[in-house]
């Protein structure tokens, strides 16, 4: 079974993901880490973060394995991660991966912006996952506060609009949900709550399959 669930930044579409992972026994892949580790690669080498050749170049570059996930988590890597994921050369560089990861035998499941257009447009279930921005940057800045990096709501709010923007005007695969996924808005909803009702989508999805 692959699972494909997309939806923009800090909508709990990554707690979601890891925990049907769980759920299910399926390997998962936030697909985010990747476009994270590319501008990552790339500015330990020196270059601006808008050169597509060299963009291209550390996106071919990557492994699955090597990721410091404190360090990429940080606030100013999303940032980054969505300049380099606006460049076709950069999305082309890293779909083999990614749809390798979603053939394996089990299947799994794939978080992103483009699982369920794109990398996996055959997944057996696709969850488009949404909420306010307001509540989105509410969450992030608790999480931030959490691992003792500074966190203002305002820039925070700020930041998130922008790359909402960057994410769903580009051409190259934006943002946006696929024809066939269903929308869970978890706005008003618990984590608990979210986790239940995506659950009971891949439930309804497994009996009609
Ligand atoms: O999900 P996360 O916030 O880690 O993603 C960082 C950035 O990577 C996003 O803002 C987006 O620009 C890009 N991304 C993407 N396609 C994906 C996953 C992430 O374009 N499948």
């Amino acid at each position: 079974m692959i699972i494909a669930i997309d939806g923009p930044a800090a909508s709990g579409k990554g707690t979601i993901a890891q925990r049907l992972a769980v759920r299910y026994g399926l390997p998962h892949l936030d697909t985010g880490l990747l476009y994270r580790a590319t501008a990552a690669a790339l500015m330990g080498a020196g270059r601006d973060l808008y050169d597509e050749r060299a963009a291209i170049a550390a996106a071919r570059g990557l492994g699955l394995t090597e990721f410091d996930e404190t360090m990429l988590r940080r606030r100013e890597m999303g940032e980054a991660a969505s300049v380099v994921a606006a460049m076709p050369g950069v999305r082309e560089a890293l779909l083999e991966a990614q749809r390798a990861f979603a053939a394996r035998p089990a299947g799994a499941v794939l978080d992103g912006r483009d699982i369920g257009t794109v990398v996996c447009p055959r997944a057996d279930v696709k969850i488009f996952v949404t909420a306010s921005a307001s509540a989105r940057a509410q969450r992030r800045a608790l999480e931030l506060a959490q691992r003792g990096e500074r966190a203002d709501y305002g820039a925070i709010l700020a930041d998130i609009e922008k790359r909402d923007a960057r994410d769903s005007a580009r051409s190259a695969a934006p943002l946006r949900a696929a024809e066939d996924a269903v929308r869970l808005d978890t706005t008003h909803l618990s984590i608990e709550e979210a986790v239940a009702e995506a659950q009971r989508i891949v439930e309804a999805a497994r009996v009609r399959a």
